[in-house]
């Protein structure tokens, strides 16, 4: 059992079983003695929770269950305990179930900390509690109100709002739209029920799994929509066109406002932010949210995301909190002269170009990519490298990407520039580099 960037994930009852689940427990409470877990709505979580907590138990550990709860819920009610543990498969399909471990300040376990379960899974050595060392297990019903109450604290709204929020029928259902109408804001709700069957859309909050946010926003004329994942760790948004706000537009939109002195954002994030941050230091870290949220840690930034929809306020958790970028979204909108697609359609728009090629390196290899390093250094008008996360070059007025995919067998490569013949030619450029190796 590997623990990805995200935690473990696998379907439920062939690659997660309550088996696995009962050993994650054991390994879990042979590191750390009070505990909290939390689940998803999916139709598996119960069943993975009730064995994740049977084997803490059989460690001696101290459980508290808060329950149904959303990612960054669980996050933050993992401040008064050792570690929090939450059942989910974030914005997989249905049939998928997972874990992911919690620091209490927030931030997901670290590869170390990962790697130290996995031996303990590993090793199934587990030194059991006696009979007289087994906690009852505690509920905390309070984990939804603290976290909203929180999030309350920090937020005011300058106008009344017309808000369409569609959770996707996951975790953020009983949050995200109570929450905003606590901010005094009128509130519709979309897919709002907790349903592991997810009927109302596929848990990725992606454009084109939002075509009824998109149109109910129109229609009732919204001031803004938003849409959360399975585990609303993500928070996507719908300006009050009916567009959708594309994520690096987002990203820059929350960075003009978070960032005063510094930001941290992943390889592949759009020149957007650097051209709308001019002052500001942007750090690029491997892809991952994790990585993200690790990097502002160590450097103190002021904010952080990435382009799948996750944002990080260090100074509210270090997990990635979909349901405060909600509230602070609408803030923001509430406060600041003309309409959301007024600032949005301000930003500068560039041209992207994605694709892939067959890779010999074989999945996720370095084999070939110092030879394909060198040869993009000499691609002309080449600024900058970094070689983190596969090779990022930065020209005057593009960049692009070359990194190997973690699971199939290409190579993945991504421009952007400034205009499309710009693109273009460097795409075709790299291509060729690429084959002729
Ligand atoms: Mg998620």
């Amino acid at each position: 059992m590997k623990f990805g960037s995200s935690g473990i994930r696998g379907v439920v009852n062939t690659e997660i079983t309550s088996e696995s689940a009962l050993c994650i427990g054991r390994a879990v409470g042979s590191e750390y003695h009070d505990v909290v877990v939390g689940r998803d709505p999916r139709t598996s979580s119960e069943m993975i929770e009730y064995a994740a907590i049977s084997g803490l138990l059989s460690m001696g550990c101290q459980v508290t269950r808060v329950g149904m709860v959303a990612t960054p819920t669980l996050a933050y009610a993992a401040r008064s305990h050792d570690c929090g543990v939450m059942i989910t498969a974030s914005h997989n399909p249905p049939e998928y179930a997972g874990v992911k471990l919690f620091n209490p300040d927030g931030m997901a376990f670290d590869s170390g900390q990962q790697e130290s379960i996995e031996r303990s899974i590993e090793g199934a050595d587990f030194k059991l509690t006696s009979w007289d060392g087994i906690h009852p297990v505690r509920t905390d019903k309070n984990a939804v109100s603290d976290h909203i109450s929180m999030i309350l604290s920090s937020i005011r709204i300058g106008k009344q709002m017309l808000v369409v929020v569609d959770c996707g029928c996951g975790a953020a259902s009983l949050t995200t739209p109570y929450l905003l109408r606590e901010l005094g804001c009128n509130v519709i709700t979309l897919n709002s029920q907790p349903d592991g069957f997810f009927p109302g859309r596929s848990s990725e909050p992606k454009e084109e799994n939002l075509a009824s946010l998109r149109s109910l926003v129109r229609e009732v004329h919204a001031d803004v929509g938003i849409a959360h994942d399975g585990d609303a760790d993500r928070m996507v948004a719908v300006d009050d066109t009916g567009r959708f706000v594309s994520n690096d537009k987002l990203l820059a939109f929350f960075g003009m406002r978070e960032a005063e002195r510094s930001m941290v954002v992943p390889v592949d994030t759009s020149m957007l932010i650097d051209a709308v941050l001019p002052g500001v230091t942007i750090t690029r870290t491997r892809v991952g949210d994790v990585y993200v949220a690790e990097e502002i840690k160590r450097t103190l930034a002021d904010f952080g995301g990435e382009a799948s929809g996750t944002w990080i306020f260090p100074k509210v958790s270090y997990c990635p909190d979909g349901i405060y970028a909600a509230a602070r979204l609408v803030e923001i909108i509430s406060r600041e002269e003309g309409r959301f697609s007024d600032h949005i359609s301000a930003l500068p728009e560039y041209e992207i170009k994605r694709g892939t090629l067959p890779y010999r390196g074989g999945i996720g290899g370095r084999d070939g990519m110092n030879r394909i390093e060198e040869e993009l250094r000499t691609v002309p008008g080449f600024t900058d490298i970094n070689t983190l996360d596969g090779v990022r070059i930065a020209l005057d007025d593009a960049w692009a990407l070359v990194r190997p995919s973690g699971t199939e067998p290409l190579i993945r490569i991504t421009v952007e520039g400034k205009t499309k013949a710009v693109v273009d030619i460097l795409y075709l450029h790299i291509e060729k580099i690429i084959k002729e190796l």
